[in-house]
C-alpha cells in the first residue's frame, strides 16, 4: 500500500499524542487510512431548518436553529434528567438529557445560537427532543456537513464531531494522487461509480446531497463488492480441495418412482432445485446445499428423489431429523411412497433397544439398507455405512457444524450433504452468511393448497376464541395452543402455561374434550407420550410451549392460537403458523396480544395477518431487527462493515455479488493488469480475515 496512507495518525497535523491515543483507543484509527474510512454517519443541510411551530406535522428528525434560555435538572438517582428550554422565534421545546448533565450544562451557553437535530416527539402536549446533536451555527461551511459518531471521551480530548471534521480537513487536503482506484474501468462504467478519490472527497465533504449520495454509493459497492469476492473465492478454494463421489446415472430406482409411484406432480420450484442438486452431483466436488423452502413447501418430496440418485448410482443415503416425532413421521411417509419398490428403509432413533439396533447396523454394514431415517442418534460411531453418498438433514438450524463434520467422516470422501429449512432468510442474507453452502430456494406452494387464515386478537375478546374454538372442535378439528417461554422469566411463563392449561381444561372439561400438554420441563418420553395423543386425535387441544415449533404433522390440527404473541419474534411466529394448515380443511391462526403493545410489536402482526410468504415475512424481520439479530452473534465478524448495512442495501449486494461473479469468470486467478487493485485488496483479506462465513 501507498505509503502516505499508513502515516501514523499521530503525525497528522492538529493531532499530537493525546488525541492519537484516544482515537487509537475509541475508534481503532492508527493511520491516515483509518481516519479516511472514518466516514460520517449523516449531514446537517445547512440549508435547510424547521421551525418549532411546525413539529406538529412534522414526523420524525428535526433540525431547528435556536437558543436555549434556561436549565431544570429534576428527579434522583436514575431518574435524574436535564431539561434544557429552548426557543426560535416560533415557539419552546424542551430538550431533555438522561445522562452527562453536568457536562452538557457547562458545555453549553444559554442565550447564543446553536443547531440542534433529533427526533422530535410529543409527550403530554409538549414537543420534546432526547439527547439532541448539538452544533453552533457559526461555522463556515456551507451546504453540507458531515455529523461523526463521537463519545464522551472522544468529546473531551476534541473530538466531537467538529472535533474530527477538523482534523480531517489537512488530510482531505493532502490527499491528490494519494488515492489508487482499486475497481476496473469497465465496473466504475457500468455501475456509475465515482472514482475513489472522489468518493472519499466527497463523503467527508459534499457540497450537495448528490455528492454525498453518489460518494456513499460507491463506497457501499466497493465494500459489498469485496465482501462478495472474498466469499466466493473462499468457496472456490474449498470446492477445489473437496473431492466428492459423482453420482452421473439416473438410475432404476429414481426412474422406476418418478414414472410410477410419484404421487403428484413436481411444481416448477421442485423440478429446478432437483435440477440445481443433479448438477452438483456430477461435478466431482462435495455437495453443501442448504435448500430453504417455507413450510409445506414440499421439500421431502426433492430430498426423497435426491435419494434415490444415489441410490441408483450405488450408494446408501441418510435422513436426519431434529426429533424422533418427527424422523418417525419421515420415516413414515416415505416408506408409504416406497410400498411398491424394492428399496430397503430403516429407522434409527434414540428410543430403539441395542438388541433391536444389532440387525440395523448389520444392514447397514452390508449395505443391504439403502435409505436411514433418524434423530442424532446416526451420528453415534457405532452406526457404520458400507458406502454412504448422501445426507440430507432436515431443519438445518438445530444442527451445529460439528455434527455436520461427524456426518463426513462415515466415508472415506465426505457424503453430499443437503441441508433443509424451512426459516427463510431474506436472499442477500443468505449470499453472504452462507458462505460455504450454496443455497437452492422453493419459492412456490403445492397447487390447491389455502392460505392459512391470520388474526390479530387482543385479550380483551378472549370469550369469543373460546367460542370460535368450540366450533372448530365440533367440526372434528384439532387446536393448537402455545405460550411464550423464555429464559428470563421463566417461572412466570410457566405458572402462565400452567394456568393456561387449567383454564382449558376448566372450559374445555371431559368427558368431551381432552386437552394435552407439552413443555421443556417434562421428560423426553412424557413429552412424546402426549405428544402422540394428540396426533393420535385423542386429544383436540394441545397446549405446549414452542417445543412444538419444528415440523411435526398433524394434519386435523387446523387451528393455531398463539398466546402473547407479541413476543415472539416473527420467524417464531411463521414456523408456529405453519404447524397448521396441512390438511384440507381451512386452517386459522389466531394471535393474542395484550391490549397495548409497541409499535414493532403491531407490525409484526399486521405482517402476520397480511402474508403467509415466509420470504416477505423474513424481509420484514431483516428491517425490524437488523441482519446481526437475525443471524444471531456468531457471525458478526461479517457485519464489520464500514458503510454498507446489509439490511438496507440489499440490491446494491447483489449487484457486487454480480460484478465480483463477472471479474471471477473472465480473470479466475486474477492475474490482469485491469484487476491489479482487486488483487492486492482480495489478497490482504484472504491473508488476514480468519474463516468466518460458516453455518451453524
Ligand atoms: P416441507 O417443505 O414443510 O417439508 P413437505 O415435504 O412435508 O413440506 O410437503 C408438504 C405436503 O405437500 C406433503 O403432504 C406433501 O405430500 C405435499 N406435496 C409435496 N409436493 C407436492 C406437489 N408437487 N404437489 C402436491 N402436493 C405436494
Ligand atoms: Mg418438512
Amino acid at each position: 500500500m501507498n505509503s502516505f496512507l499508513i502515516t501514523p495518525i499521530e503525525y497528522l497535523k492538529g493531532v499530537g499524542p493525546q488525541k492519537a491515543d484516544v482515537l487509537k483507543k475509541e475508534l481503532r484509527i492508527f493511520n491516515f487510512k483509518d481516519l479516511l474510512e472514518y466516514y460520517p454517519f449523516r449531514y446537517i443541510d445547512r440549508s435547510k431548518f424547521n421551525k418549532v411551530s411546525e413539529l406538529t406535522s412534522l414526523h420524525g428528525h428535526a433540525q431547528i436553529k435556536g437558543k436555549i434560555i434556561g436549565f431544570v435538572e429534576s428527579g434522583m438517582g436514575r431518574a435524574k434528567r436535564l431539561t434544557a428550554k429552548f426557543q426560535d422565534d416560533t415557539g419552546m421545546i424542551d430538550l431533555v438529557w438522561f445522562k452527562g448533565a453536568s457536562w452538557i450544562k457547562s458545555s453549553l451557553k444559554i442565550n447564543e445560537e446553536i443547531l440542534i437535530y433529533g427526533r422530535a416527539t410529543n409527550y403530554k402536549g409538549r414537543w420534546n427532543i432526547t439527547h439532541p446533536e448539538i452544533s453552533s451555527v457559526n461555522v463556515n461551511s456551507s451546504g453540507f456537513q458531515p455529523v461523526y459518531s463521537s463519545t464522551e471521551t472522544l468529546n473531551r480530548h476534541g473530538l466531537s464531531s467538529k472535533g474530527i471534521e477538523k482534523i480531517m480537513q489537512p488530510l482531505l487536503e493532502q490527499l491528490s494522487g494519494q488515492i489508487e482506484e482499486l475497481l476496473p474501468e469497465n465496473i466504475l462504467q457500468e455501475h456509475r461509480l465515482l472514482d475513489r478519490e472522489q468518493a472519499i472527497l466527497k463523503i467527508h465533504r459534499p457540497k450537495t446531497e448528490a455528492d454525498a449520495r453518489n460518494a456513499s454509493l460507491r463506497l457501499k459497492f466497493e465494500e459489498l463488492f469485496f465482501l462478495q469476492l472474498e466469499l466466493l473465492v473462499r468457496k472456490k478454494i474449498t470446492m477445489q480441495k473437496s473431492k466428492g463421489f459423482v453420482f452421473d446415472k439416473v438410475g432404476e430406482e429414481f426412474t422406476d418412482f418418478y414414472e410410477n409411484h410419484i404421487p403428484f406432480e413436481l411444481t416448477g420450484a421442485q423440478k429446478r432445485v432437483l435440477k440445481e442438486i443433479r448438477k452438483d452431483f456430477a461435478t466431482g466436488h462435495h455437495m453443501n446445499r442448504l435448500l430453504q423452502g417455507d413450510v409445506g413447501s414440499g421439500k421431502t418430496l426433492v430430498a426423497l428423489l435426491s435419494i434415490l440418485l444415489a441410490i441408483g448410482n450405488g450408494f446408501q443415503t441418510a435422513l436426519i431429523a431434529p426429533t424422533e416425532i418427527l424422523a418417525t413421521q419421515h420415516f413414515e411417509s416415505i416408506k408409504e411412497m416406497l410400498a411398491e419398490m424394492d428399496v430397503k428403509v430403516e429407522l434409527l432413533t434414540g428410543s430403539v433397544k441395542k438388541k433391536a439396533r444389532i440387525p440395523i447396523h448389520k444392514a447397514l454394514l452390508s449395505g443391504e439398507t439403502k435409505i436411514l431415517i433418524g434423530t442424532h442418534a446416526l451420528l453415534e460411531d457405532t452406526v457404520q455405512f458400507k458406502n454412504l453418498g448422501l445426507v440430507v438433514i432436515d431443519e438445518q438450524h438445530r444442527f451445529g457444524v460439528a455434527q455436520r463434520a461427524k456426518m463426513w467422516k462415515k466415508n472415506t470422501i465426505p457424503p453430499h450433504i443437503l441441508i433443509m429449512t424451512a426459516t427463510p432468510i431474506p436472499r442477500t442474507l443468505a449470499m453472504t452468511f452462507y458462505g460455504d453452502l450454496d443455497v437452492s430456494v422453493i419459492d412456490e406452494m403445492p397447487p390447491g393448497r389455502k392460505d392459512i387464515i391470520t388474526m390479530h386478537k387482543y385479550d380483551a375478546s378472549r370469550l369469543r376464541m373460546f367460542g370460535f374454538m368450540k366450533e372448530e372442535i365440533a367440526k372434528g378439528r384439532q387446536v393448537y395452543i402455545v405460550y411464550p417461554l423464555i429464559m428470563e422469566s421463566e417461572t412466570l411463563d410457566f405458572n402462565n402455561l400452567m394456568d393456561g392449561y387449567e383454564a382449558m381444561s376448566r372450559s374445555f372439561p371431559k368427558p368431551n374434550y381432552h386437552v394435552s400438554i407439552v413443555h421443556g420441563k417434562m421428560k423426553a418420553e412424557d413429552k412424546e407420550f402426549e405428544m402422540n395423543r394428540f396426533v393420535k386425535g385423542e386429544t383436540q387441544i394441545m397446549v405446549a410451549t414452542t417445543v412444538i415449533e419444528v415440523g411435526v404433522n398433524v394434519p386435523n390440527a387446523s387451528v393455531m392460537i398463539i398466546e402473547s404473541a407479541e413476543r415472539f419474534g416473527l420467524s417464531q411466529l411463521h414456523q408456529l403458523r405453519g404447524r397448521v394448515g396441512r390438511g384440507a380443511e381451512q386452517s386459522y391462526c389466531i394471535l393474542m396480544t395484550g391490549d397495548e403493545i409497541g409499535k414493532d410489536s403491531l407490525k409484526r402482526m399486521q405482517t402476520m395477518v397480511r402474508t403467509n410468504d415466509g420470504f416477505e415475512i423474513s424481509e420484514v424481520d431483516l428491517q425490524l431487527r437488523g441482519p446481526g439479530d437475525l443471524m444471531g452473534t456468531q457471525q458478526s465478524g461479517l457485519l464489520d462493515l464500514k458503510i454498507a448495512n446489509l439490511a438496507k442495501d440489499g440490491h446494491l449486494v447483489v449487484l457486487a455479488r454480480d460484478a465480483a461473479k463477472q471479474i471471477l469468470s473472465n480473470d479466475p486467478t486474477i492475474e490482469k493488469e485491469e484487476n491489479k487493485g482487486i488483487r492486492s485488496v482480495l489478497s490482504d483479506l484472504l491473508r488476514t480475515r480468519p474463516n468466518w462465513g460458516r453455518i451453524s
